[in-house]
């Protein structure tokens, strides 16, 4: 197994993927193509820090992916488009809360930007139109507000069952891939996730390394979908394991996503 340098992860597909802290607690991510010279970066928290990452890497930028319609995930927009003339995609649900928008997605969509390959996944639940954007071949999926490390986006426009629908969505890709979402949440999700799966050993492990990290002012993301499976409690409702620990034996995956969603929302 190669080791995960969140600077710089699958480079055996000439993809290069640097993801950036923004803001107090956001994350973007830029995605470039070596051979066929194609950069995109996965939402706009913050221009001028874009610009400068670009600027530094002698990259242009050539389209701008949208998760989800949130200002802190659009800002960018329109200041990145004078600059660099770079397309600016987005769901088709969500295009006239988007700025800029030039080209609009449905879910199952396959891009084709330069000789990067997009599949586009619809994941309403944080807000209707919201969706993730997975690479194949970079082993990457850019989760936004859906997923976090830990925990999952709160319920501003969609229900319980449909974001529990997203997740599980995103808990089909391919074990191995990496997930990049748009905040630094996982240090207070470790909290919450702990407190109702209090017997999951990984998860304590990996409250250590969060620790770990976080003292040393690194991130803890992008992290591997194989240990999500294993410690994130919004992808476990229908497991045993979590339902018993929660004294919710028999009830539905639905009802039990809800069920935490809301405790999350209060604790
Ligand atoms: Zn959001
Ligand atoms: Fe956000």
């Amino acid at each position: 197994m190669p080791s995960v340098n969140p600077e710089n992860s699958g480079t055996e597909s000439g993809i290069e993927i640097v993801q950036l802290p923004c803001l107090s607690d956001n994350y973007c991510s830029l995605v470039h193509h070596h051979d066929s010279d194609t950069t995109l970066v996965i939402d706009t928290p913050d221009a001028e820090e874009i610009t400068r990452q670009l600027e530094y890497r002698g990259w242009s930028l050539d389209y701008v992916l949208t998760t989800h319609h949130h200002w802190d995930h659009i800002d960018g927009h329109e200041q990145l488009k004078e600059k660099f003339g770079c397309k600016i995609i987005g769901s088709l649900a969500d295009h006239e809360r988007i700025p800029g928008i030039d080209l609009t997605v449905n879910d199952d969509q396959q891009l084709q930007l330069g000789d990067i390959n997009i599949q586009v996944i619809a994941t309403p639940g944080h807000t209707l139109g919201h969706v993730c954007y997975w690479l194949p071949e970079a082993e990457a999926v850019f989760t936004g507000d859906t997923l976090f490390s830990l925990g999952c986006g709160r319920l501003f426009e969609g229900t319980a069952e449909q974001m529990w629908h997203s997740i599980q969505k995103i808990r089909s890709l391919p074990q191995q891939t990496m997930i990049y979402c748009g905040h630094e949440y996982t240090a207070s999700n470790a909290k919450f996730a702990a407190h109702i799966d209090p017997e999951n050993t990984r998860l304590q492990q990996r409250q250590m390394e969060i620790t770990e990290l976080r003292e040393a002012g690194l991130p803890t993301v992008p992290v591997s979908l194989k240990l999500e499976q294993e410690t994130n409690p919004f992808m476990r409702v229908d497991l045993q394991a979590l339902q018993q620990s929660l004294s919710l034996s028999g009830y539905s995956a639905e009802q039990v996503f809800a069920h935490i969603r809301k405790l999350k929302d209060q604790f």
